[in-house]
């Protein structure tokens, strides 16, 4: 007899299998593109470098983080593969950058000419990212030139790749992103009139890769679809699998006679004498607060309630007259039948890109599907 696993008492399970699937998804929506998954914020929440195994097993041919020290903590758990980043502060380190192959995209000539400095006589690995009209990173319009300039005088540079990032993608038909492509093949062009080799290029997020295949160019930069979310619910959900499924033991179940009133500020008060159970898990965990009485927990087939505030590390569900025990899991937000992290989203305003960012350290990975 195989021993029962030992689980946590709030575990966010990561199908690996379900990221693989999702990276096929969008590789076959980008028809010849490479895949360049987006692992930035430890993979969305669902751990950096099991997703990186799952996705680059899955056919991935590079890989996307927005800081050097991200990309570092791949290279330090043996992951190989090309890995671009493209945020960066004053204390970046272009020099341990370079030392670990990880490729460096640049929005202003002084970090090209810092990369530059650290390359000493090897190939820079170096890329450039425009800003076409998100007015966020990227190199500005009013600093074009000057970049191109610095670009074109500096002999044998070969750029590994020139990209951009959309500000509308998820609202397909947004004159922006046909004004912000023409934008960037403008600057393209500019390049490769001054001779610079631009290498490859890329502006398609997930959203794109998914509902602009004409966008998707030399590779795409896949993120929340990697992680099974659509970004464009209105559209569809192109077969994508969630792949986090937030679950929690329930450590406490207790009787609350009618009058008894639950959580911080007595906000909820039994109307009948009912059966409360408690969850281990809270804002701390990425439970928002704004929650408190407005969602549910899956027991088996029911749906149980929250009442009362949801708290730093727990959160109480009312199971009225069903079968609840102390040890059984319920589950928080997953795949069908849901709840879901974009049901959380909806209700609290937000994202769920936000909602799966958010799900705390203290809830333990685990990892089922594909061997990494
Ligand atoms: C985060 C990010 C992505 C991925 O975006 P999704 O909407 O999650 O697909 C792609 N490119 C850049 C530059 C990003 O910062």
């Amino acid at each position: 007899m195989t021993p029962t696993p030992r689980r946590e008492q709030l575990e966010a399970t990561v199908d690996l299998d379900a990221i693989a699937h999702n990276v096929r998804v969008v590789a076959k929506a980008a028809a010849g593109a490479r895949v360049m998954p987006v692992l930035k914020a430890d993979a969305y929440g669902h751990g950096a470098v099991p997703v990186a195994r799952a996705v680059l097993a899955a056919g991935a041919a590079e890989l996307g983080v927005a800081t050097i020290t991200e990309a570092l903590g791949l290279r330090a758990a043996g992951i190989m593969a090309p890995v671009t980043t493209w945020l960066h502060g004053s204390a970046a380190e272009f020099g341990a950058a370079a030392a670990a192959d990880v490729t460096v995209a640049v929005s202003r000539v002084d970090q090209l000419r810092a990369v530059l400095a650290v390359a000493g006589d090897a190939p820079p690995n170096v890329a450039v990212k425009i800003d076409s009209g998100l007015y966020r990173n990227g190199v500005a319009a009013e600093d074009w030139a000057a970049l191109a300039t610095a670009l074109a005088d500096t002999p044998g540079l070969a750029l590994r790749s020139v990209f951009t990032h959309f500000a509308c993608a998820d609202e397909p038909g947004d004159p922006s992103i046909d004004a912000q492509t023409a934008v960037f093949d403008a600057r393209v062009a500019d390049l490769r009139t001054r001779g610079v080799d631009v290498g490859a290029l890329h502006l398609a997020n997930s959203a794109a890769a998914l509902t602009r295949p004409d966008l998707a160019r030399d590779i795409v930069r896949p993120g929340i679809a990697v992680y099974g979310r659509t970004p464009v619910p209105q559209v569809g959900d192109f077969g994508l699998r969630p792949a986090m499924t937030l679950d929690a033991e329930v450590i406490a179940v207790k009787r609350v006679p009618a009058g008894g009133a639950v959580s911080y500020g007595r906000t909820w008060i039994a109307q009948r004498d009912t059966t409360v159970a408690l969850v281990p898990a809270g804002y701390a965990d990425g439970v928002p607060r704004a929650l408190s009485g407005r969602f549910a927990v899956r027991h088996g087939d029911a749906l149980l309630p929250n009442v009362g505030r949801v708290c730093m590390d727990q959160f109480v569900v009312d199971a009225g007259d069903h079968d609840i025990a102390i040890g059984d899991r319920v589950v928080l937000f997953g795949g069908p039948p849901g709840p879901t992290a974009a049901d959380w989203a909806d209700t609290v305003g937000t994202i769920d890109y936000e909602i799966l960012c958010g799900v705390g350290a203290r809830a333990v990975r685990r990892y089922i599907g594909m061997r990494t």
